[in-house]
């Protein structure tokens, strides 16, 4: 039986986050709502995640700004300005792990997500880093990424899936998405694989520095 963990980013969205509630709601299922800082200070975004939290689904930090990949930009207390502002403004919705997914970019991993100043952030504010093993594309390909999800559940035993709740149409097939999810042998998992996480509660419990753009060498 091969497992699944469903989590979305870049929200709150006033349209598309009710709607992804709705069919996981109806469905039972829990997941992770890894949202953008200034979008849940926005009218309306604390309410959307707030019945998120209250549903059950774990809220985790996705950057303030989400304009770029953390190891491209520069400037001193980008960290903070980042990340600290975000879990503030999450505030008591946050995960008892503190949870930080960085902006992939397009996906990738790669050394383009960290600079060392972000780790050192993330060590002291003893947060928890979840990236991610399957990136199915729904923000540029609304119809084609169940597809390509669904193969990328097929290929692996424990999948940790990016999907959006970004008004782009993509959501509309969720529930048909999940309808194909049920007729696999397929169990959905709120945790992340271990894999994913190469920080916990601040400590380095996996390599990281394929991550980080100035890394020591090895
Ligand atoms: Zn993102």
């Amino acid at each position: 039986m091969a497992d699944l963990t469903l989590t979305f980013d870049n929200g709150p969205d006033a349209e598309t986050t009710p709607l992804v509630l709705d069919v996981l709601a109806r469905r039972g299922i829990r997941a992770t709502f890894f949202v953008v800082g200034e979008r849940l200070a926005a009218p309306g975004g604390h309410a959307l995640a707030a019945a998120a939290h209250a549903a059950g689904h774990w809220i985790g930090n996705h950057t303030w700004t989400h304009s770029g990949p953390l190891g491209t930009r520069d400037g001193a207390a980008l960290a903070e300005q980042e990340i600290g502002r975000t879990q503030t403004e999450i505030g008591a919705l946050a995960h008892p792990h503190r949870l930080f997914r960085p902006q992939g970019g397009g996906g990738a991993l790669g050394p383009h997500l960290f600079r060392s100043r972000d780790v050192a952030f993330l060590k002291a504010q003893r947060m928890s880093c979840v990236l991610w093993n399957a990136i199915p594309g729904d923000w540029k390909d609304p119809d084609g990424w169940v597809d390509r999800a669904l193969a990328q559940i097929d290929a692996q035993s424990w999948t940790l899936l990016v999907l959006h709740d970004l008004p782009t149409g993509a959501m509309r097939h969720l529930d048909a998405f999940l309808d194909q999810v049920a007729a696999r042998n397929v169990r959905l998992q709120q945790d992340f694989p271990p894999d994913c996480m190469p920080l916990v509660d601040g400590v380095v419990v996996r390599p990281i520095n394929d991550c980080v753009t100035d890394a020591p060498k090895e």
